[in-house]
């Protein structure tokens, strides 16, 4: 591997391109298909004032980036973070697309950003600051143009207020122009624990594939939110041992297994994981390399690289959150024949019960919790055994043969669709 940069190895853009181009030389894809795919077709930037709540006026930036609507309207969620960069919504906009892909749902691919630290901010600063960003997008919302979701430190109620304030502009209710909404206004039953139901699915189909044992299968998670926590109760409940836990502030670990339900109210009363009685502190960084069967980063990019690639111990890498490994970290786990299920098919199942939000609002007709759930676990379960099949037939790892799937199933609809002039 040609000597890269620490910077440039955790650079999102450069790590999604990195794959992207790999998976696009093994399809011998047709160079103006490379060109169109490889890049986003839109990026808009909003700078925007809102009003603080001690009077003063802000500027925010924030991003929307469409990556390809060739399948279908965009789709993605919006995060809120100090760390928010153009090239991170480049990156997780490309993904978007690939994810839609593999799990064969008719969407493309979009992301959103704004820069912004939101635990510094009262709830009114967040609803005007969200209210504001989605009047300065309008145009390129709505539910047949690109349809957004939660992402990192967004929510239900951030949807609410976006779907609210497209739909004043709209002088109607518009419940499809996003998903991950409340129940109560055309969300879907199933979304909230969807990511990491998914999670769940995949990593049951890599232990029937590995042929591993679930009787006594050791977790440890890193992230604690939406996904982490919804995959930790979860695979507690199907028998799994939730060895570790960690998050941006500490970690937490028990050989015995931690009691998942006991740490969700211990967090909702803490606001943090750490002081939990019935574990013992350990370093994010030192629960990513301890000893387990299923590693699952549920947080943010980069938390494999190749600095501790190598001491990964873990026999599956299950990807809950977008690009949490990089490509130079790749390699290092291929040759230590660590089993990755990669972010594009591990975290799709939000993407995937988002699908069915946006069916459900546009037909107006509301399905039981069982049928998301039922109609969820097979899209997962098809799309694990796609991509597996896919690697063995080309020889290429999981994280390529998801790739090459997703984009060959792009670059056949542009090609159907033919180029407009
Ligand atoms: N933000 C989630 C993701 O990265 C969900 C996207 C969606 O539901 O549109 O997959």
């Amino acid at each position: 591997m040609a000597t890269i940069t620490l910077e440039q190895e955790i650079n999102p853009w450069e790590a999604q391109a990195a794959r992207f181009d790999f998976a696009a030389r093994k399809l011998n894809l047709d160079e103006g298909l490379w060109r169109v795919l490889r890049y986003p077709a839109r990026e808009i930037i909003v700078h925007f004032p809102v009003a603080m709540d001690n009077g003063h006026i802000e500027v925010f930036t924030g991003y929307r980036v469409q990556h390809s609507q060739a399948r279908g309207p965009g789709k993605g969620g919006i995060r809120y973070s100090p760390d928010v960069t153009l090239d991170e919504v480049r990156a997780l906009a490309s993904w978007m697309t690939w994810k839609c892909a593999v799990v064969n749902i008719p969407f493309g691919g979009a992301k959103g950003g704004v820069i912004c630290d939101p635990k510094k901010m009262s709830q009114g600063e967040l609803e005007r600051m969200t209210r504001r960003y989605t009047a300065e997008i309008i145009e390129f919302l709505g539910p047949e143009k690109d349809v957004p979701a939660p992402d990192v430190n967004t929510n239900e109620q951030t949807m609410a207020w976006i779907m609210d304030t497209y739909s004043m502009h709209m002088r109607q209710t518009v419940t499809a122009v996003v998903t991950g909404k409340p129940l109560s206004i055309g969300g879907s039953r199933g979304r909230r624990e969807a990511t990491g139901r998914g999670i769940m699915v995949v990593c049951e189909e890599a232990l029937k594939y590995l042929n591993i044992p679930r009787d006594g299968c050791r977790v440890i998670i890193q992230g604690f939110g939406n996904v982490g926590s919804n995959a930790a109760r979860l695979m507690q409940d199907r028998g799994y041992k939730i060895v570790g836990i960690g998050e941006y502030d500490g970690g937490l670990f028990n050989p015995n297994g931690i009691d998942i339900s006991s740490l969700e109210e211990h967090k909702l009363r803490n606001g943090t994981v750490l002081g939990f009685r019935n574990a013992e502190p350990m370093p994010t960084a030192e629960l990513l390399t301890a000893d387990c069967e299923i590693l699952i980063p549920a947080a943010t990019e980069n938390v494999i690289t190749s600095r501790n690639a190598e001491r990964i111990q873990a026999r599956i890498v299950c990807e809950g959150a977008n690009g949490p490994t990089t490509a130079v970290a790749d390699e290092i786990l291929a040759d230590k024949k660590v089993f990755i299920i990669p972010d594009i098919l591990a975290n799709a199942g939000g993407v995937t019960a988002s699908y069915f939000e946006w069916v459900q609002d546009r037909q107006g007709y509301f399905w039981k919790e069982s049928e998301v759930n039922e109609r969820l676990d097979s899209i997962l379960a098809e799309s694990f055994d796609d991509v597996t099949r896919y690697a063995e037939a080309h020889a290429v790892n999981n994280r390529i043969a998801a790739y090459m799937l997703a984009i060959d199933r792009v670059a056949f609809t542009i090609k159907q669709r033919g180029i407009y002039a």
